[in-house]
């Protein structure tokens, strides 16, 4: 950086300097190249397009520390002790790049050093240094003194290591500035503007003999540097791997929707769901070596908190310790005989339990917290496939007979699906298909008793509003949902065609559902089979009827309410603010939210085909969020998902407050409440 570097090296330091230097990068290459080989062990994944709008991104993500910033909370302020150390260290790595490429600081280059850019650039690091020290400071008094609950068990001594070095090392270059400073070798061009900190810090060393300070000086340089290869070889050793391979999972981000998944090929893929760990594709390898251990995703998951064995940091940690472990005789027999898979063993029973993968909602929870944006449900999803789809286990078995055999996930219903539609004006499209739009009902809103009412309160407000609207009825078949989510990926694809060919001959353009679960297949799945159709949640339609005036509200007294986002229509689909749109246009209605609402909502514990399976480990995930309600002191808790009505009606009984808590969809609430215009 300034004119002393070049007193830094005689000869032999030259020579020894590039030889730590060229160890460090070999070792640093040697295992980069090794983990871009275990990688590349996955299953290929479609083509990634637009690179400049995904580099953008992940320039805006990274650099920004959007990545980081957007889980900031009030309780929860980490990411911004991370901010300050990635700005602090961008900058750094820029003036590395300049110093080991142009070689400026090695006296290759006199004239550049002592241009006006390293003048303003050894001011730029002075501050650099500062955010790093209070990031690695905020970081060390977090993890050691404050030990919040999602760092349990996280006081490691790798954790130590790197947090000390990210410490020293703008430690290190302050008093290497300094010392130049006090030697009379101030950043060339500065003039009487000094560096502040480091200017601040040569004060030190005012007094002292020239030979000492150039002593200090040289040991601070070799200090800084040594830290800095330390650190570049350290980072592929450890969970700090993050720190390159995040970049990259952030690039390859899964294109939108979110959470959609990857449909099989189930006439030419090799292997149904992932049974192996070279199942897995390169890019949900690639999430394994991007997790950071940050236990995010553990604290909001519902399984985790509920008691169950999934604990999401741990399935993907769990996962990359076995890719780590197996990665060497894979790549063995690769080369021997080109199917490395065969020698990794199967995942579920070995690196997972079945009760782990179970045990998830699907509620995209972890998904959406995580900063370098890993991919969780997939990969549970993957192992359910392979399980389902190999007849490696019996469960849900029932749930996914009932949807190959009648149509639906419902046991035992005695109910059709047009029963509902009694003494309400509803077309039935068999009959009558001029319609405008099609009402999709859903299987649980046609079939299951307590939920029908949502459907009589939707077909009510629809003829209010003088809507021209019709429904499938005995046509309409289970948009296969559950089955997806359960891992039977088949019946997935019979379910969705039947469906879009039954829509596309009725020539539907435009559906509305009061399902979540409905609404993200149709709207976001269905696509991948040729459906193509605008998909109405009927949160956003009655939304839009009440501000165009065609449904109006009066009467009624909607007390104290909290809406609960079901995690289909908000983490899912972004729906947030309609329904609660709608709450605050009713008379004397007032909302309260939950302590946990909008993208870090609670799960219900009824997506993902848990609705249909038992929940016989740890808590009721509905009575957790049941109590979250009743903190809030409402009369009522507000939902527009079948599922979660359902569950929160039962969690509600066993709690004790069905008649001080009523659990009630946005639909009848409305429906209780409007007056014909
Ligand atoms: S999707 Fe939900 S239940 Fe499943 S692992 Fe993630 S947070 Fe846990
Ligand atoms: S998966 Fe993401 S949220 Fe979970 S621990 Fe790893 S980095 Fe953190």
């Amino acid at each position: 950086m300034s004119a002393v570097t070049t007193t830094y090296f005689g000869i032999p330091g030259y020579v020894i300097f590039w030889v730590i230097f060229a160890l460090a990068i070999g070792l640093f290459l040697n295992r980069m190249s090794q983990l871009v080989r275990y990688m590349l062990l996955g299953r290929r994944e479609e083509s990634y397009g637009q690179i400049v709008r995904r580099a953008l991104k992940t320039a805006v993500a990274v650099l920004g520390q959007w990545c980081q910033l957007k889980n900031l909370t009030f309780k929860d302020r980490a990411s911004i002790g991370h901010a300050f150390m990635a700005w602090g260290f961008f900058i750094f790595i820029v003036f590395y790049f300049i110093f080991i490429i142009i070689g400026a600081g090695f006296g290759v280059s006199e004239t550049l050093e002592h241009t006006s850019f390293f003048f303003y650039y050894a001011w730029v690091m002075d501050i650099a240094a500062v955010f790093v020290i209070l990031g690695a400071a905020w970081g060390i008094i977090r993890r050691y003194v404050v030990r919040p609950s999602r760092l349990k068990g996280e006081q490691t001594v790798e954790a130590m290591v790197i947090l000390v070095t990210v410490l020293i090392h703008p430690v290190t270059h302050l008093f290497k500035e300094a010392t130049s400073i006090a030697l009379g070798h101030p950043p060339a061009g500065l003039g009487a503007v000094l560096p502040p900190i480091s200017s601040a810090l040569s004060n030190l060393f005012a007094g002292s003999a020239e030979s000492t300070i150039e002593a200090a000086s040289i040991g601070f340089f070799w200090a800084h540097w040594l830290v800095v290869l330390f650190v570049l070889v350290f980072i592929v050793y450890s969970r700090y791997l993050h720190v390159v391979a995040s970049i990259f999972n952030i690039l390859f981000q899964s294109p939108p929707p979110k959470g959609t998944l990857r449909p099989v090929d189930l006439k030419n893929a090799k292997s149904l769901g992932a049974g192996r760990i070279t199942d897995l594709t390169w890019k949900q390898i690639l999430d394994l070596y991007s997790c950071v251990v940050c236990g995010q995703c553990q604290e909001l998951c519902p399984a985790t908190a509920s008691g169950k064995p999934l604990n999401p940091k741990e399935l993907i940690q769990d996962l990359k310790k076995h890719l780590l472990e197996v990665g060497p005789q894979l790549l063995k027999a690769k080369k021997e005989e080109e199917s490395a898979g065969n020698s990794s063993g199967e995942l579920v029973g070995k690196v997972i339990t079945e009760d782990e993968i179970w045990a998830c909602t699907t509620c995209r929870a972890c998904d959406n917290v995580c900063p370098v944006l890993v991919e969780h449900v997939d990969k549970i999803v993957d192992l359910r496939r392979n399980l389902i789809m190999g007849s490696k286990t019996e469960t849900a078995r029932d749930p996914l007979r009932n949807i190959r055999v009648r149509g639906h996930p419902w046991m035992g219903t005695t109910l059709a699906r047009e029963d509902w539609t009694q003494g309400l004006n509803v077309k039935i499209m068999a009959e009558n298909s001029n319609v405008d739009i099609l009402y999709w009902v859903g299987c649980t809103e046609a079939l299951e008793d307590r939920s029908i009412k949502i459907a009589q309160a939707i077909g009510k407000l629809l003829n209010q509003a003088q809507i021209n609207f019709g429904i499938l009825g005995e046509e309409e078949s289970c948009c296969g949902d559950p089955a997806r989510r359960l891992g039977n990926e088949h019946q997935f694809q019979l379910q969705a065609q039947k469906n879009i060919k039954i829509l596309q001959n009725y020539n539907v353009k435009k559906i509305v559902t009061a399902c979540p679960h409905c609404y993200n297949t149709i709207k976001n799945e269905y696509p991948q089979f040729g459906g193509e159709f605008e998909v109405i949640h009927h949160t956003q339609f009655i939304a839009q009827l009440l501000k165009e005036g065609k449904l109006k509200v009066s009467g009624g007294n909607g007390g104290l309410i909290t809406y609960h986002d079901a995690c289909y229509l908000g983490r899912y689909n972004d729906i947030y603010q309609p329904p609660r749109q709608i709450l605050n246009n009713l008379p004397d209605t007032r909302i309260i939210e939950m302590e946990q609402n909008r993208a870090r909502s609670f799960c219900c514990g009824g997506g993902g085909g848990r609705m249909w399976l038992e929940e016989n480990i740890g808590k009721r995930i509905s009575e957790l969020r049941i109590e979250q309600a009743i903190k809030t002191k409402a009369q009522t808790v507000a939902t527009a998902c079948p599922y979660c009505l359902q569950m929160f009606e039962d969690a509600a009984k066993v709690k004790g407050v069905e008649e001080s808590l009523k659990v009630r969809d946005i639909a009848e609430l409305v429906g209780s409440m409007s007056l014909l215009t």
